[in-house]
C-alpha cells in the first residue's frame, strides 16, 4: 500500500532522521575521512604541515569528547533522500525534512547560517527558500543523508564550460581551482569533480561526489589528487605534502559540444552521515 508521507508518524520520524543524521555528521567525521587525514598526519614531511594535521585530528577527538560540533561553521543543510516504491513522492518529505533542520539547530545547536540572498536576513533556523536543498532518488529503504557544507571550501568550488577538444586540460582546470582557492578552504581538502552533463548537473554531479568513500580512488582521480597536491599548498595553506586527501570523480552523458566540468571544494569537516527512517 502506498504510504502518504503528510502521515504525522511519518513525517515526524523523517524529521528525526534528520535531526539525528545532522548531529553525527556535525559532531562526529566518517570513518574514512578520518583515516585519510591520520595517514596523511602520517605521511607528510613538512614539520609544520604535520603540526596542523595534529591539530586538526585533536579539534576531532575533542569535538568528539565533548558532543560539539566540529567546526564553528556548521554550514547549510544539504540533504539527500531515497524514496522507497511505497512511499509517495509529496512537499509532506520536504517539510518533514526542514522540521528535521529546525530541530537539530536548535538542539546540537548549528549555527543558524541561512539568509535571504540580498537583504542578507537570517531566517535564525537554517530553513529559507530553497533551503535545505533536498534531492530525492528511488531506493530500497527511506534514508536521509546530509552533507552539511561550509561556506569556506562553497565559496572557492569553480564550474568551467569547456570545448569538447579540452578533456586533457580538466586536471589543469582542477589543480587551478585549488591553486586560486590557496588556504581559504581549509585544506587539505576533498574536491568532488563532475564531468559532463549539463552546467546544472555538473554542479549537482561534484557535489554528489563528494559522498562518495574517500579510501580508494581510481587512476584519474588519482591523477587529478596528485596534479592538486604537487601545488604544496598544504594544510590550513601552510604549505606541505597533504593540499588534497583525495579527488572523487561522477560522471555523465553530455552534448557532443559540450564538456562541462565542475569541482565541489570540500574542506578537511568533511561532514556526511545517513540515518535510515524507522517506519
Ligand atoms: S571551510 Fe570547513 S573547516 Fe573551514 S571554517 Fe568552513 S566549515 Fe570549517
Amino acid at each position: 500500500m502506498m504510504v502518504n508521507p503528510a502521515d504525522p508518524t511519518l513525517s515526524s520520524a523523517l524529521a528525526d532522521a534528520t535531526a539525528r543524521a545532522l548531529a553525527e555528521a556535525e559532531i562526529r567525521l566518517p570513518p574514512d575521512v578520518l583515516a585519510a587525514l591520520r595517514r596523511a598526519a602520517a605521511a607528510e614531511r613538512d614539520e609544520i604541515a604535520r603540526r596542523e594535521l595534529g591539530n586538526i585530528l585533536e579539534n576531532i577527538a575533542l569535538a568528539e569528547e565533548r558532543q560539539v560540533p566540529i567546526c564553528q561553521d556548521t554550514g547549510v543543510p544539504v540533504v539527500y533522500l531515497t524514496l522507497p516504491p511505497d512511499i509517495a513522492f509529496s512537499p509532506a518529505l520536504f517539510e518533514g525534512v526542514r522540521e528535521g533542520v529546525r530541530r537539530a539547530t536548535a538542539a546540537i545547536p548549528l549555527r543558524p547560517n541561512v539568509v535571504d540572498p540580498l537583504t542578507r536576513e537570517n531566517t535564525g533556523d537554517n530553513t529559507g527558500p530553497g533551503m535545505p536543498a533536498v534531492h530525492v532518488t528511488p531506493g530500497d529503504r527511506l534514508t536521509v543523508t546530509v552533507l552539511p557544507k561550509g561556506a569556506g571550501s562553497e565559496n572557492v568550488s569553480r564550474i568551467g564550460m569547456l570545448l569538447p577538444s579540452q578533456a586533457k586540460e580538466i586536471p589543469r582546470f582542477v589543480a587551478e581551482t585549488m591553486l586560486l582557492a590557496g588556504g581559504k578552504p581549509c585544506p587539505p581538502v576533498i574536491l568532488g569533480v563532475g564531468i559532463g552533463g549539463t552546467f546544472d548537473m555538473a554542479a549537482a554531479l561534484a557535489k554528489e561526489a563528494l559522498l562518495l568513500p574517500v579510501d580508494t580512488m581510481d587512476d584519474y582521480e588519482q591523477e587529478l589528487c596528485d596534479a592538486v597536491n604537487a601545488l604544496g599548498i598544504g594544510p590550513m595553506g601552510l604549505g606541505g605534502d597533504t593540499t588534497a586527501l583525495a579527488v572523487k570523480v561522477k560522471r555523465a552523458a553530455c552534448h557532443t559540444a559540450s564538456l562541462p566540468v565542475a569541482v565541489n571544494v570540500q574542506c578537511w569537516a568533511c561532514r556526511r552521515a545517513t540515518v535510515e527512517v524507522e517506519r
